[in-house]
């Protein structure tokens, strides 16, 4: 018998939960380590709430979890509860599917100031994440800015632009629900440091802004390059810069209340504001010859009381793992970090690619562990038995995937019509649900 685990329950660490059962089936056990009581991870806290669709993809892990040889341990924090050293005297191998949670940061003056928050505080106020349930970003002010030119920024515009009704059949928190319907933002200005060409946002995600009830997308045509210029695109990146420059050629629609401005070119250079961000300094970039953004010396303002950075993220650093502060990420070499630990999904890559790039991520470094620890042998190792044991002599009570079915069902319960959940936020509800508060 082999044992592993696998730390965090995003979709990288069920993608590798999975591959491993399949490739050692009953010759090895599996626990996924979670710090929540609940899993998902991503899914549940990153994937906003009004793309359904997409959060759809954790009925495959449910039933990656009711593998008889797969355990959710959840509420069981890595690097606080237990150690890395401890899991590897227990497991054969450990896997590092932990992401990457964190907020780049711009470094820029007056990004400490109220009002400026990372997508990832924001992103997880509106998605229940326990740490940000508390944010209450200003929505006080007629102006929001969000920085940034990916995916990310798109959903923080598009959250911040749409009217009650819009979020029907989503999962969003009741708090931010609320404060939205009270919002006085009015222009959500989306900033990119480099052009249309540059953009890391997908079509999908972009032609979404055409259909908003009450906003309406602002693009500039004089921002792009000759269409020709367009040809040298690879094909899905070529649409989004159609849908972009049907924007500027349709504009905008007058009669809708809010407007989601794309400003290219634009470089975030301090954040201004008497006690709270009230305006963001921008330099005018033009693209070098690398295509990198070069400053022209030209700045002006553009007014936001609410900024939301969306630059990216880091994974955070665990003690005793090698870490590349470059990469904001585990340093390893194709998902390996030493003998016996492993990463995979945001914590190996960084923070890129869809739900489903973790997918052959978590395959791949399954089968460098099935190369190193064929089927068939076994060890010494302990496994979740000695941790049940560890965690039991250090008085915590590990979450199993049937309490997750409790807190899951209470959630469904307590549902306002039209939403599938009503998400539980804090570590004391979802463990009054189980009865242990
Ligand atoms: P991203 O795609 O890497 O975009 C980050 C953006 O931040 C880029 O436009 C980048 O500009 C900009 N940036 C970085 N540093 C900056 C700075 N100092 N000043 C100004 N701008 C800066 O990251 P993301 O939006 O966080 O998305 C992460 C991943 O999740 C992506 O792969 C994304 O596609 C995926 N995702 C997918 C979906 C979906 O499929 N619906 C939804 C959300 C996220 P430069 O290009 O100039 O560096």
């Amino acid at each position: 018998m082999r044992h592993f685990a696998v730390i965090g329950s995003g979709p990288a660490g069920f993608y590798t939960a999975e591959a491993l059962a399949k490739a050692y089936g009953d010759a090895a056990r599996i626990d996924i380590i979670e710090k929540f009581p609940v899993p998902y991870g991503l899914i549940r806290f990153g994937v906003a709430p009004d793309h359904q669709s997409l959060k759809a993809v954790s009925r495959r892990y449910d039933k990656v979890a009711e593998d008889a040889n797969v355990r959710f341990v959840g509420n069981v924090a890595v690097g606080d509860a237990v150690s890395i050293a401890e899991l590897q005297s227990l497991y054969d191998a450990v896997i590092l599917a932990t992401g990457a949670p964190d907020d780049r940061k711009l470094g820029i003056e007056g990004e400490l100031l109220p009002g400026v928050v990372g997508s990832a505080e924001f992103v997880g106020w509106y998605n229940g994440h326990p740490c940000f349930a508390d944010l209450s970003p200003p929505l006080d002010g007629k102006y929001a800015a969000v920085i940034g030119n990916g995916n990310v920024a798109l959903d923080c515009a598009r959250i911040l632009s749409k009217n009650h009704h819009e979020f029907e059949g989503s999962d969003i928190v009741g708090h931010a629900l609320e404060a939205l319907d009270r919002s006085a933002v009015r222009t959500i200005t989306i900033v990119g440091r480099r052009g249309p060409h540059q953009i890391s946002m997908t079509p999908k995600e972009l032609g979404e802004l055409g259909h908003l009830e009450a906003a309406t997308p602002v693009v500039e045509g004089d921002d792009f390059p000759p269409v020709e210029a367009d040809d040298a695109l690879e094909p899905g990146h070529r649409k989004s810069i159609n849908i972009l420059r049907d924007f500027a050629a349709t504009g905008p629609d007058g009669s809708k209340a809010r407007r989601i401005v794309f400003d290219f070119f634009a470089r975030p250079v301090r954040i201004e504001g008497n006690g709270r961000a009230e305006r963001l300094i921008v330099e005018r970039t033009e693209l070098d010859e690398s295509g990198s953004a070069r400053g022209t010396g030209e700045t002006y303002e553009v007014p936001a009381s609410l900024i939301v950075t969306s630059i990216g993220y880091h994974t955070p650093p665990i003690a005793g793992v090698p870490y590349d502060e470059r990469g904001g990420k585990f340093a390893n070499d194709g998902g390996v970090i030493g003998d016996g630990l492993y990463c995979v999904g945001w914590a190996r890559r960084g923070p890129s690619g869809t739900i489903g790039t973790n997918r052959p991520d978590g395959q791949e470094v399954a089968e460098l562990i099935a190369a190193a620890l064929p089927p068939g042998g076994s060890s010494a190792k302990a496994g979740g038995v000695g941790l049940d044991a560890l965690l039991a002599e250090r008085g915590i009570r590990a979450t199993s995937f049937d309490d997750w079915r409790s807190i899951e069902s209470a959630e469904t319960a307590a549902a306002r019509p039209g939403s599938p959940r009503e998400k539980l936020i804090r570590h004391a509800d979802w463990l009054k649900v189980l009865g242990r508060s």
